[in-house]
């Protein structure tokens, strides 16, 4: 997978994709990412990318010409990327979108800074995406969130991807609660049926889990999830046992 991103602040970036798993993504080519500085496309002594705003107003905006410079530049290479600006005006990104863009060729990611970008470069835009419902100053840390989550869903990423589909809002649901040795600890004791290697029933347990705490955290998502017939029978079994707890 080929993504390229367009930044005023190249060594961030380069920076975010140095670690963890990403980081090895990257280092083993599995994921090519390919940093471009907007500044290498201006034209004038002082590099200039940003100007002041047409009709007055605090800020400054990002000029146009250097970034459809880098992108004909890109095309001109050959290179058909599907650009992303990102935006406090997108829509909100969240797994589906991760899992829809980790499916295609190439991504290039533009990078706002300032009041943002020219609106004439939205035309080079195919998707205007948001990573929540705030603003930050820059669509640095925002970019590396998507790129993180995107490439998760990338082959070869994560080297278990059970992992990533059992993950939460994968599925619509949060994900399951987890222990780990001791079995006992300052008194709390890891739960019974995770000690004793029936895996029908861990599974079953996890997936109650699962169901409970969704719920329970964000009964938003749980008012929207189409549930399968095994998480209807989880649920069923579920509201038996919360029901019989407080008989
Ligand atoms: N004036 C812009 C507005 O209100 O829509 C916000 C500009 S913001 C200070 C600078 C840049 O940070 C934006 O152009 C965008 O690229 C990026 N950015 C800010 N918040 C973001 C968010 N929630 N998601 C993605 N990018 C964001």
């Amino acid at each position: 997978m080929k993504i390229s991103v367009a930044t005023l602040l190249p060594d961030l970036i380069k920076e975010g994709l140095k670690w963890g798993i990403l980081g090895r993504a990257v280092e083993n080519g599995v994921i090519d990412v390919d940093v471009i500085n907007i500044r290498d496309y201006t034209t004038d002594r002082h590099r200039t990318t940003d100007d002041y705003i047409y009709g007055g107003g605090a800020g400054m905006v990002m000029k146009p010409e250097p970034l459809y410079d880098l992108y004909d530049d890109l095309i001109c290479k050959g290179r058909k990327p599907y650009v992303i600006y990102a935006s406090p005006q997108g829509r909100v990104f969240h797994s589906e979108i991760a899992h829809e863009l980790a499916k295609k060729d190439e991504l290039l990611f533009i990078c706002g800074r300032y009041e943002g970008i020219d609106e004439r470069c939205m035309k080079i835009v195919d998707d205007e995406i948001s990573i929540g419902d705030y603003v930050t100053s820059g669509a640095e840390f925002p970019v590396l969130v998507m790129i993180d989550s995107i490439s998760r869903f990338y082959p070869g990423v994560v080297g278990n991807y059970d992992s990533v589909i059992n993950d939460s809002h994968y599925q619509g649901l949060l994900d399951h609660e987890n222990y780990t040795r001791p079995s006992e600890y300052r008194g709390m004791k890891v739960p019974e049926v995770y000690l004793n290697g029936n895996h029908k029933l861990i599974d079953e347990a996890r997936l109650k889990n699962s169901l409970l705490r969704t719920a329970v955290k964000r009964p938003d998502l749980f008012s929207q999830k189409e549930f399968s017939v095994e998480e209807k029978r989880a649920l069923a079994k579920l509201i038996l046992e919360l029901y019989q707890d407080v008989e």
